[in-house]
């Protein structure tokens, strides 16, 4: 009856699905899109809604994979990216908006002495570990399980279905000898990995935890993972490309207070639109500088990215970070999802279903293990994981259905796994939610 529902609902989408499989791997441009029978098509969004091609309206709970969080559309933001384009989309040239972009950064951001753009987190993740071997002159990087750095090779490995370091396809295995995996919050791990290998250059992690904190840190373990980091004169990475401007204008790092050597950006550094950043120490960041090379007789880092800093990107970037910086979007932000936490929390308790909803920020994380078990960050277990929430999940299709009953509902999460919420999710968005919550899980209930 789930799949009926939503069929009987998006029949453009299916038409647009079924044609559009005769062009693209699956009829999709991006893996998070693939569902079971056919993804939704979305035709327009404002703040924090959007309307598929068949006109239904959804509370939006993607929020451009993070990206929005000032919402669909913000007019200012809007307003300087649609000036840009008619300046101008690329000069190939410098511009005074790579100038201002980075005095944003610099400024809101601890770790950020320096800042490079780039197009992508990935390619800031990418950037970041090639920095952080040339600074040490050591070849290694130390991540953990679950933890998503995007989808380049050396990222490749301890994610979705390769939890224990087997390369996915097209990967070259041999890359694997230079990723040191190690579980989430093991922190011994770490030591004894550093203890046993001279040639580690970087630790990379997602500050709140694996997948925007899905499995938890806290700021104990970072302080730690700090210290030994530091201890064994290797670089802190924090992949801030979620967490960057959410958690608190200057990030995770300011809101734990735990200051890392680079971060990795993208999502809302670039207000909706693509782009992304890696920042940091200066003595690292110097090995993109021509003049520093120069001058120390070594060859620089290069990075030729056609998109590196572009104008359109860096008009939305200031206009996002101007409004980001007195820390009110975020708080709202965060407002909005401890009320929904919490609306939602009440709802499976009145349902009686032994489930909940956890995380801290603007993220939040369906916990469908059938015992409702509650999440204590600093005694987390890396092998209890949130049962039911991961795409390895054998009750992966009850998950699939439970993403479809939330469409039908009218609501669009971040697939079966939860939520990421802007500043303009307000009371009205939060009870409608809630009753579409109720909705879904009954029809989850009853299929
Ligand atoms: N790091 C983290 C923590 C992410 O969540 C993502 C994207 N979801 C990336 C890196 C990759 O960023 P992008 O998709 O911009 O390449």
């Amino acid at each position: 009856p789930i799949v009926a529902a939503y069929m009987a609902k998006t029949p453009r989408s299916a038409a647009l699905h079924a044609e559009a499989s005769a062009h693209l791997p699956s009829g999709i441009a991006h893996d998070s899109r693939y569902t079971d029978p056919y993804p939704v098509y979305v035709a327009r969004a404002a703040g924090p809604r959007k309307w598929d091609m068949d006109g239904n309206g959804l509370i939006d709970f993607y929020g451009g994979h993070g990206a929005l969080l000032l919402g669909h559309c913000n007019p200012a933001v809007t307003e300087a990216a649609q000036r840009q384009l008619g300046l101008g989309t690329h000069f190939g040239a410098c511009h005074a908006l790579e100038l201002g972009w980075s005095r944003l950064v610099t400024q809101m951001v601890p770790c950020a002495e320096r800042v490079r753009f780039t197009s992508s987190g990935t390619e800031a993740t990418h950037m970041a570990l090639r920095l952080a071997r040339a600074f040490t002159g050591r070849r290694k990087v130390i991540r953990f399980q679950r933890h998503f750095h995007g989808w380049h090779d050396h990222m490749a490995f301890g994610v979705d279905n390769h939890f224990d370091g087997t390369p996915s396809p097209g990967v070259l295995p041999e890359l694997a000898a230079e990723v040191v995996l190690v579980p989430p919050n093991d922190l011994e791990a770490v030591t004894r990995a550093f203890e046993g290998d001279p040639d580690i250059a970087a630790v990379i992690l997602e500050p709140t935890g694996a997948s925007t904190g899905m499995i938890p840190t806290g700021a104990a373990f970072l302080r730690g993972l700090r210290n030994t980091v530091t201890a064994h004169g290797a670089v802190l990475i924090f992949d801030e490309v979620v967490t960057g401007f959410r958690v608190s204008p200057g990030g995770a790092q300011q809101a734990l207070g735990v200051t890392p050597d680079l971060c990795t950006l993208a999502k809302v550094v670039a207000g909706g639109l693509p782009g992304g950043a890696v920042a940091g120490r200066k003595e690292i960041l110097d090995w993109i500088d021509f003049d520093v090379s120069a001058a120390k007789g070594r060859e620089k880092i290069k990075h030729q990215g056609t998109y590196n800093a572009n104008p359109v990107s860096a008009a939305a970037g200031i206009e996002a970070l101007t409004q980001i910086r007195d820390g009110d979007a975020c708080a709202r932000a965060t407002a909005a999802a401890t009320a929904l936490r919490a609306a939602f929390n009440r709802v499976l308790a009145e349902e009686g279903i032994p489930w909940s909803v956890y995380g801290e920020h603007s993220v939040l994380h369906f916990f469908t293990n059938p015992d409702g078990l509650a999440i204590d960050p600093e005694a987390w277990d890396a092998n209890t994981q949130p049962v039911g929430v991961f795409k390895t999940d054998p009750r992966k299709t009850m998950l699939a259905k439970l993403y479809l009953s939330l469409v039908v509902s009218g609501l669009d999460p971040k697939g079966p796994r939860g939520v990421i919420l802007s500043a303009t999710h307000g009371e009205a968005e939060i009870a409608e939610a809630a009753d579409g919550w109720r909705r879904a899980l009954r029809m989850l209930k009853e299929e």
